[in-house]
């Protein structure tokens, strides 16, 4: 273990196409807590300091969905065998010198002190794979019981197992027959595994309940953060309003520093509001002349790439333009549609709504226009 020594590497096998946890998609493809198991499970390994290189072993059929991951910067793609241990064997032909840590997809919930500590255990006895203790009496038996066993040194076996990656190598290319796992592949070669202690929350997902019981652990991590924003703009003279991005022809205009487009502005201060960062006064001062006329839209990307440097997604707008005149009904998809282009999300994940106030108040007199803004950002 002297060359490379100081590489680790997560070896991810997602080759599978198990099916016994339901769904119409292979398991790591389907949906937990927002992502899919499979973008989980890597972001365990990407996000952890101590891991130098991911090596994902996946199906050739799902190419599509690997290539429209946000793929990690240390990780490689490698195209899986028939069986699990063939796909292993592939990983690993591909990892580095060092140590290698063999972790099945379907454990999306494993913690980083998990991982910290089968590699400390790995770096002190060679090997290390966690495990938990059998708790429940075993019993033998058909439709009845036909006895028992001692469940004293007993384990219930989990991954990531680890080990050195030249010696796990070899000790695939010796092992004959279909093995249950690395440990036993690593056994055979005469490699020593310490044990180290496992957790419930690495569960497998192996049957559609355990999605509720992974989704349990990953959820509380989750950041979800929620913005609102509110902003008026008075009528003066003009032949359109710039609204959320698009010019609506119109026998007014509105006044403002910038383009005056009141529905950005709500927007791009309920993204600030869900960031805690201010509001778009702050960002883009009144007072500065560059910002004399511009163009809203460089508020909102401003506030959006703000949201991306921090990790976190804009998951929802919802957004309320309150006027008389002009009539916003007709114009509500294309406003979605630029809203869809400005934030970079699906049109789906907007909601453009227009009201009246009933012709009462600065908005019913036709002096202005409003707007209400909801954003929602999430942080997996
Ligand atoms: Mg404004």
């Amino acid at each position: 273990m002297s060359e490379g020594a100081s590489n680790i590497t997560a070896l991810i096998v997602a080759a599978g196409r198990g099916r016994r946890a339901g769904g119409e998609r292979p398991k790591q493809w389907q949906n937990l807590a927002g992502r899919s198991v499979l973008d989980w499970t890597l972001s365990r390994f990407a996000t952890h300091p101590e891991i130098t290189h991911i090596v994902l072993v996946a199906h050739p059929d799902d190419a599509p969905d690997i290539g429209a991951l946000d793929m990690p910067q240390n990780a490689r793609v490698v195209q899986g065998g028939a069986t699990r241990a063939d796909s292993v064997k592939q990983g690993l032909q591909d990892t580095p010198a060092g140590l290698v840590l063999i972790h099945d997809v379907a454990r999306p919930a494993i913690s980083d002190s998990l991982i910290s500590g089968v590699i400390a255990a790995a770096h002190a006895h060679g090997a290390a794979a966690p495990a938990l203790e059998v708790t429940d009496a075993l019993w033998q038996g058909d439709d009845f019981v036909r006895g028992t066993r001692d469940r004293n040194a007993l384990f219930r076996a989990q991954t990531p197992q680890t080990f050195d990656r030249d010696a796990i190598l070899r000790a695939h290319g010796q092992f004959d027959g279909t093995p249950t796992d690395d440990v036993e592949v690593a056994r055979a070669a005469g490699i020593d595994v310490k044990i180290v202690a496992g957790e419930e929350r690495n569960l497998k997902i192996t049957r559609p309940e355990d999605f509720a019981r992974a989704a349990q652990y990953l959820e509380p991590e989750m950041d979800i953060r929620t913005g609102n924003g509110f902003d008026v703009h008075r009528f003066g003279p003009g032949d359109h309003v710039m609204l959320c991005g698009i010019s609506i022809p119109y026998e007014r205009g509105l006044q403002g520093h910038s383009d005056a487009d009141v529905g950005l502005h709500a927007i791009t201060d309920a993204i600030y509001g869900a960031l805690a960062e201010g509001d778009i006064g702050q960002h883009f001062p009144p007072s500065d002349p560059q910002w004399k006329g511009a163009e809203s839209h460089v508020f909102l990307t401003h506030a959006r790439d703000m949201a991306k440097a921090r990790g976190f997604a804009i998951n929802h707008v919802d957004c309320t333009l309150i006027c008389e005149h002009p009539k916003i009904g007709p114009h509500t998809m294309t406003i979605r549609e630029k809203l869809a282009e400005l934030l970079n999300i699906d049109v789906d994940r907007i909601s453009v709504k227009a009201t009246t106030s009933e012709r009462l108040g600065f908005t019913g007199r036709g002096e202005g226009i409003a707007c209400l803004a909801t954003v929602t950002l999430l942080k997996p």
